[in-house]
């Protein structure tokens, strides 16, 4: 009888996840090891006190059951049982003086409203609009396995290219700069997360306008959790609580791995789904690097890490938007080297597994590079880390009380993470919170999933595409197990159940 050959694949996060499914899918028998207790890497959420607090999902592209990235969807997992809901009023953005701005999900009426509220701005308004219009039905970069559908992507990006590479060269901040009115230029943001290509958001508000990009009630948990069991009824193994040490290669092949108790896991192919700069340069000791990569991890962007600030509210907040972006007139001081001029909270009213009839669960996060100054308190200094937390909390709480017609005694759960809570539960590099900030430099193109020089190994998720999300996880696992099988001359087959791994047929000794 065949051995199934083995695949082993480094973390848990969304891309570790669809890898794993695909993988057994072709038969392979597979065992994905997580240093975490639970699966999800980013895309995580936690309860406190009655509440539910997520930390990733605000929308979920393929959310549309006709769009492409939905059929990709199904192939991981029944996205057809979540329940996807579209705000008409994606955004408000409200200034210190209490005037507001509606940033509605339906593009005449988004088009309409920029122009009442800034009619000084309308050349620059129309022209925003047309390009996000124009990029309503480009699809991403094809991962069909059929040549045919590849080249008609391919032909529909080709006609688009002017559009988009004007788009990927500006900074989200900069493209705001053209604007006067002074909440239209809060739309596309200040400071660290606004220094990605402004093509990030015309996407997003495409792809909300197309209603592809709703949000999926139970969040993260709702995704990760339907996707586990997927894997699990599939004959995958998950392990959890278990961190890889080394990569093992013999011959220039990855042949295994190690974790960190000694034990040795054998296997025929590597995946790493892991942070990018461990698994280069800890777990393969740099030894495969190649001037692309080096290239990439010396000069390109790694989105900010952050604090996330977590609110259970004892009210119905449900009259109120569910995205506040808040203008201050005074910088909120995060850490010795971070000052936000703006900050967003999110109201999860439309959630209803969140919180308790008539509450509800509020999040904010706020970005900041500053991982170090949170991972030495939080080491070294617990009793100042906590102070520095109940600090940051109530300059959130101040703010969300003066616009918020809500007692600061209706707030009963209080609940803060750092950076140093990002770095411990997913390992990422500087704490970052969506790998590669797609910026200029990055342009849309992936970096290669196979590290020069070294066989049957690979890499997937947000490290290899620019700008991150929960896409890419799943756009790269799939290649990646695409490739594993041509590789092993197999038939890659996404839409197939899989065989007992005692039995899988066509695989080579
Ligand atoms: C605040 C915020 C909002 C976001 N909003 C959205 C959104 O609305 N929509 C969207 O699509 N995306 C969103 N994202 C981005 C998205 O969450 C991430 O890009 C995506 O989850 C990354 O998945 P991944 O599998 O590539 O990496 P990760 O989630 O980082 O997974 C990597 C896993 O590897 C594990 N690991 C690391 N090292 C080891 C080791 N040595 N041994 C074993 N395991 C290891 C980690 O514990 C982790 O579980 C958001 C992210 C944040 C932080």
């Amino acid at each position: 009888m065949n051995r199934p050959r083995k695949v082993v694949i480094i973390g848990a996060g969304i891309a570790g996840l669809c890898a794993a499914v695909h993988a057994r899918k072709c038969g392979y028998a597979v065992t994905v090891l997580e240093q975490h207790e639970r699966p999800g890497g980013l895309a995580t959420s936690w309860q406190r006190g009655g509440y539910t607090f997520e930390a990733c999902l605000h929308w979920l592209l393929g959310s549309n059951p006709h769009d492409s990235m939905h059929a990709l969807w199904r192939e991981v997992f029944d996205i057809d049982r979540l329940h996807f809901v579209y705000p008409e009023e994606w955004m408000r953005i409200e200034g210190a003086d209490g005037q507001h701005l509606s940033i509605y999900s339906d593009l005449e009426r988004l088009e309409a409203e920029l122009l009442r509220h800034a009619p000084q701005d309308e050349a620059q308004i129309r022209k925003f609009v047309h390009a996000v219009r124009s990029l309503s039905h480009c699809p991403l970069p094809s991962s069909s396995s059929a040549w045919q559908d590849r080249l008609t992507t391919g032909l529909q990006l080709l006609r688009r290219m002017p559009l988009l590479q004007s788009l990927s060269q500006v900074t989200s901040e900069d493209y705001g700069k053209r604007f006067d009115d002074p909440l239209l230029r809060g739309l596309f943001g200040e400071g660290e997360n606004a220094q990605l290509a402004v093509i990030a958001l015309v996407f997003a508000l495409a792809w909300v306008g197309n209603r592809n990009a709703g949000y999926p009630t139970g969040g993260s948990r709702a995704v990760i959790g339907a996707i586990e069991q997927n894997l699990q009824r599939l004959g995958g193994v998950l392990r959890t609580g278990v961190s890889v040490e080394r990569i093992l290669v013999e011959d220039d092949t990855a042949v295994g791995v190690q974790l960190d108790d000694g034990e040795r896991i054998d296997a025929d192919w590597v995946v790493s789904a892991a942070d990018g700069h461990t698994t280069i340069f800890d777990l393969l000791d740099g030894r495969y690097v190649g001037a692309r990569i080096d290239h990439a991890y010396r000069t390109y962007k790694p989105f900010p890490s952050f604090l996330h600030v977590s609110l259970g509210v004892a009210r119905d907040l449900s009259q109120k938007c569910g995205c506040m972006m808040h203008l201050l007139d005074k910088p909120l001081t995060v850490d010795p080297q971070t000052e936000l001029r703006q900050i967003a909270f999110r109201l999860f009213h439309y959630d209803p597994t969140f919180a308790p009839a008539g509450k509800t669960a509020v999040t904010c996060v706020l970005p900041t590079r500053n991982v170090a100054y949170w991972s030495r308190l939080s080491e070294f200094d617990p009793q100042q880390y906590e102070a520095e937390k109940q600090r940051v909390a109530n300059s959130v709480i101040a703010i969300f009380d003066e616009r918020t017609p809500c007692e600061r005694d209706a707030i009963e759960v209080i609940d803060v993470s750092t950076p140093a809570t990002v770095v411990r539960c997913t390992r990422n590099w500087h704490g970052s919170m969506e790998g590669w900030l797609l910026t200029a430099q990055t342009g849309l193109r992936p970096l290669p999933s196979m590290l020069p020089g070294l066989r049957r190994f690979m890499m997937i998720g947000q490290w290899v595409m620019p700008g991150g999300g929960l896409p890419s996880g799943l756009i790269t696992a799939r290649r990646a197990v695409r490739r594993i099988c041509r590789e092993d001359g197999i038939a890659f087959v996404p839409d197939e159940q899989t065989q007992s791994p005692h039995t899988a047929g066509g695989l080579p000794a």
